[in-house]
């Protein structure tokens, strides 16, 4: 809990002050400083202490656009407790505009908690997670998919641990994948000493996605309304959530023969059992391979390839059980998902809110569902 002031990064940021600021974290072949541009805006009132990262792979830009709009949205006087925004961490990889640092593609999210004696990467995960992200309570890493695929709105998180679940499903998302993440990542370090961390996954890499960033300010503000960052704001409740357990339940389609691929796929997430999603023919269209959903289920994420050999991954697959199929089909009807594929795979707004604390419980709407 932050009292008074918060200090990170070398500063000191008081009670009531915003301080906007570039945090050398490393230097070029030239010997220029590489910057960290980080806000801090420090609540009137005290409360918990949250991070915001992005781009710790360096083309992941959604949540750059969304740190960036949750920096300047926030005043101190909205907050009992502190935002710590740190808008790009992977800095080599956001000028390169590439996943990884550039020197021996090295992967900033594998070298979590880092090491201040080696590797370039495991330097700078090591100055990030002293200076920074160690300082904090909670904290939301955003990424996308990485590039030629496209990923549903989703959280991941380590459901295990009831602090992180809290976080998870505060975010507000229909679709939890469960896992504890690789060893190294921010989100695994974090929670690991303590400071619960969710990762949140979107759309596509290199762009910004306006419908994802939308949603996710609406779910960022949620997050703050559970842990009465924001004490008089409710906290959303998606209508359903589905939690994908951590051993198999996630499954790849994949590709049993060569050739050039068609999405069939329609304009929502639900597939049916038996739908067909992908076509994939030679170029005689002597030999067409039609890929069809095994089960009722939902496509988490797709490699958007025009090209497939046999073993090739096509898309994420995951089941879900009738009454879930139930209420999506109802949003269909409805026209809510009208502009899902264009809206870059957007979940519609949650329209369920709860007062504050999280309220798993379905009396107050009749129709909220959740499965585990
Ligand atoms: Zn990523």
């Amino acid at each position: 809990m932050t009292t008074q002031h918060v200090s990170v990064g070398g500063r000191t940021i008081d009670a009531g002050e915003k301080q906007t600021f570039r945090f050398a974290c490393s230097e070029t072949y030239h010997d220029d400083e590489l910057e960290i541009p980080v806000t801090v805006i420090n609540g009137t009132s005290p409360g918990p202490c949250v991070f915001l990262t992005a781009a710790v792979h360096g083309d992941e830009l959604n949540g750059v656009k969304i740190i960036q709009e949750v920096a300047d949205h926030y005043e101190p006087a909205d907050l009992h407790g502190a935002l710590v925004c740190l808008h790009v961490l992977n800095v080599p990889g956001f000028l390169a505009q590439q996943r990884y640092i550039p020197i021996y593609d090295e992967d900033l999210n594998r070298s979590f908690p880092g090491n201040a004696r080696t590797t370039m990467a495991k330097r700078l995960a090591n100055t990030i997670y002293e200076e920074f992200i160690s300082k904090c309570d909670l904290g939301l890493d955003f990424h996308t998919s990485t590039r030629n695929r496209t990923t549903m709105y989703h959280v991941r998180a380590d459901m295990r641990d009831p602090a992180v679940e809290r976080l998870a499903r505060a975010f507000g998302t229909s679709v939890i994948l469960d896992g504890e993440g690789s060893i190294g990542t921010l989100r695994r370090t974090a929670c690991r000493d303590g400071i619960p961390t969710v990762t949140v996954e979107m759309g596509r890499a290199h762009r910004f996605q306006t419908a994802h960033l939308d949603r996710a300010l609406h779910c960022v503000a949620s997050v703050l309304a559970e842990y009465e960052v924001l004490p008089d704001r409710p906290v959303s409740w998606p209508g359903w959530t589905r939690v994908v357990a951590r051993d198999g339940e996630k499954t790849w389609l994949r590709a049993e023969t060569g050739g050039l691929v068609e999405m069939e796929w329609r304009l929502h997430p639900l597939v049916e059992d038996g739908d067909p999603l992908f076509t994939i023919s030679d170029h005689f269209k002597d030999d067409i391979e039609v890929i069809r959903a095994p089960s009722t289920g939902l496509i988490v994420g797709v490699l958007e390839s025009a090209v497939a050999y046999p073993g090739h991954p096509l898309c994420h697959f995951v089941s879900i059980d009738e009454p879930t199929a139930e209420i999506i089909r109802d949003d269909i009807e409805q026209g809510v998902f009208d502009i899902y594929r264009e809206g870059g795979f957007q979940w519609p707004e949650p329209r369920w809110y709860t007062e504050h604390g999280l309220d798993t419980d379905a009396e107050h709407t009749g129709e909220v569902h959740d499965i585990g």
